[in-house]
């Protein structure tokens, strides 16, 4: 099995190191040749919209699109979340647009632009799972297909959608690979 990592911009090593401790080989992808032979793809946390730039200007935009609606599971975290989504509240800029979901960007206001919680995730057990947040964004309203698989307070923050995973947080920054192992059970 091999994994694909965006890797234009924002937290791809991490990605790739959490992979590597779990025994699974990764590549970077920054060409849509890259896209080829891979398992499942990584959308890093960064900045969604020089990410969304990147992504046009490396031609992988379309490429991304079309493996993913042919079944390639995605992984979105943080601003991988909000390329993922269909609508961002009150923004054009470009998205992917491959799950059901209304987000809404640096959603935790500016005196907290960086927190650490212990959220219940019942689908992956008793344990709550740890969660980083780096200028977070997060999901308001999900349609009938996306699965909500926790929330912090009343705000969503990971859900699933088919192949489609998306959390608000950063769970490459800790050692808890629980997350991307239940990814690397779709893939
Ligand atoms: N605030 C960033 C954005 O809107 C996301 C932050 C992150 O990925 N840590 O793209």
């Amino acid at each position: 099995m091999v994994i694909g990592v965006l890797a234009l911009q924002g937290a791809f090593r991490e990605h790739q190191e959490m992979l590597a401790a779990l025994g699974v080989e990764s590549r970077q992808v920054r060409k849509p040749e890259q896209l080829d032979g891979i398992n499942g793809l990584i959308i890093p946390g960064g900045e969604s919209t020089t990410m969304g730039k990147l992504l046009h200007d490396f031609h992988l935009f379309e490429p991304i699109r079309q493996k993913a609606l042919q079944g390639m599971p995605v992984f979105g975290t943080c601003a991988g979340l909000i390329l993922l989504a269909r609508e961002i509240i009150g923004s054009g800029q470009p998205r992917l647009g491959l799950m059901d979901m209304a987000v809404e960007r640096n959603a935790f206001g500016r005196q907290v632009e960086s927190f650490e919680v212990d959220l219940d995730v019942p689908a992956l057990g008793e344990k709550p799972l740890r969660a980083v947040f780096i200028r977070a964004p997060y999901i308001v309203s999900v349609g009938p297909g996306v699965e909500v698989l926790a929330r912090y307070g009343d705000k969503i923050v990971l859900a699933r959608q088919g192949c489609f995973l998306a959390c608000a947080f950063h769970p490459e920054l800790t050692d808890d690979t629980r997350l991307h192992r239940m990814f690397l059970d779709q893939c």
